[in-house]
């Protein structure tokens, strides 16, 4: 079936991911999966299905919205927003069964009493949310003192420079900062604790019992840098199609300010995906796509809807299928092109490009 563009997901590759990273890390941790943002673009029903099938029981999730998602379609496990809830949709969390993160002393005074389920995070140096770790005495005291107005089960801090070898010590500062609000209040014996994502996991002290696994149960690297375990690989492809072909002469130009201007005889594609779906427009005359493993450079500007590549001397037809993201061209490539992470390049892929699962 020919389409105009569309992403292929294989849910096996997801599954591998998520096996080969929980044989790497510490047996103590379970992990935990995180699926917000409908799964970095993979949709995040179909993600959390495949995984609940090799038995994960544990989910994060950015919001409530997300988080009843996954319960109407029957996702069993814990359910964890890491974000902000408001305070007027505390009845559909404990409708829901699901766990809410709380985010500073004003928000767990707002919460309480509500009769629902709760972790509390600490900041131990991003600077995001949480009660602030470099205040322990008075983390213990919120935490004593809000114990019994939820159900709490757990306790957690996000690290932010994991990803960077050369910061490894502000990385064990977080955790040692993390491993003493946990220890003043181990006597409630609180089931979760847990302060690692995709990158602590892979290379720092194991502390707590869940690790939260976003980017690489994708398949796609925390930083640019990092080296991931072996097999683990990309889960998405990104397709398109030849829909034009035609011949430029030395002097024209191409697309929208005319911002590319032809030198010799040269033969274009139009692909028919452009900004409006997600593709970055600061690849305009930067990224290239892969016809029949060939690159073809990205020429003028990125259009809304199109964008334009050099095909010259390559062997290409109407309708040869495109590859956009794909072996040979991956997120973390594309992303380390125009400076940004390959979270957001999958993150950006719009609703309008529909989901194709293998
Ligand atoms: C997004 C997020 C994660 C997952 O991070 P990755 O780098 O994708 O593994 C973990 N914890 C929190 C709090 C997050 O917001």
């Amino acid at each position: 079936m020919i389409r105009r563009s569309w992403v292929e997901i294989d849910l096996d590759v997801i599954k591998t991911n998520y096996k080969i990273y929980q044989s790497y890390i510490d047996p103590k941790q379970s992990v935990m999966a995180v699926v917000k943002a409908d799964a970095y673009g993979h949709g995040a029903v179909r993600v959390a299905k495949a995984l609940q099938s090799i038995g994960c029981k544990f989910f994060a999730v950015s919001n409530i919205e997300e988080a009843i998602e996954l319960r109407e379609a029957g996702i069993a496990g814990e359910i964890l927003v890491l974000g902000y809830t408001p305070i007027t949709s505390a009845n559909d969390l404990r409708a829901y069964d699901i766990t809410q993160a709380l985010l500073s002393e004003n928000y767990t005074e707002r919460m309480a009493a509500k009769g629902i389920k709760a972790q509390f995070a600490i900041d131990t140096g991003m600077n995001r949310i949480g009660l602030d770790a470099d205040d322990s005495h008075n983390c213990e005291l919120i935490i004593r003192k809000y114990n019994n107005q939820f159900r709490l089960t757990g306790l957690f801090t996000h690290l932010c420079v994991a990803d960077t070898e050369s910061e490894a010590v502000f990385t064990e500062q977080q955790i040692d900062k993390f491993r003493n609000v946990c220890s003043l209040v181990r006597d409630l014996n609180l089931p979760y604790i847990h302060c690692l994502n995709s990158a602590g996991g892979l290379w720092n002290d194991s502390f707590g019992n869940l690790t939260r696994l976003g980017i690489v149960v994708y398949g796609l690297k925390p930083d640019y840098s990092n080296t991931l375990p072996i097999g683990i690989k990309p889960a998405l492809e990104w397709k398109s199609v030849v829909a034009m072909i035609k011949n430029v002469h030395p002097g024209e130009t191409i697309g929208y300010g005319r911002s590319y201007k032809a030198k010799k005889e040269m033969k274009v594609a139009t692909i028919p995906t452009g900004y409006a779906d997600g593709y970055n427009r600061l690849l305009s005359n930067k990224g290239y796509v892969l016809i029949k493993g060939a690159k073809a450079p990205i020429v003028g500007r990125i259009c809304m809807d199109q964008m334009m590549v050099d095909v010259t001397g390559l062997d290409v037809s109407f309708e040869d299928e495109v590859t956009l993201l794909g072996e040979g061209c991956n997120a973390d490539d594309m992303a380390h092109f125009i400076s940004t992470i390959g979270y957001e390049v999958i993150c950006d892929i719009s609703k309008r490009v529909p989901k194709v699962y293998l």
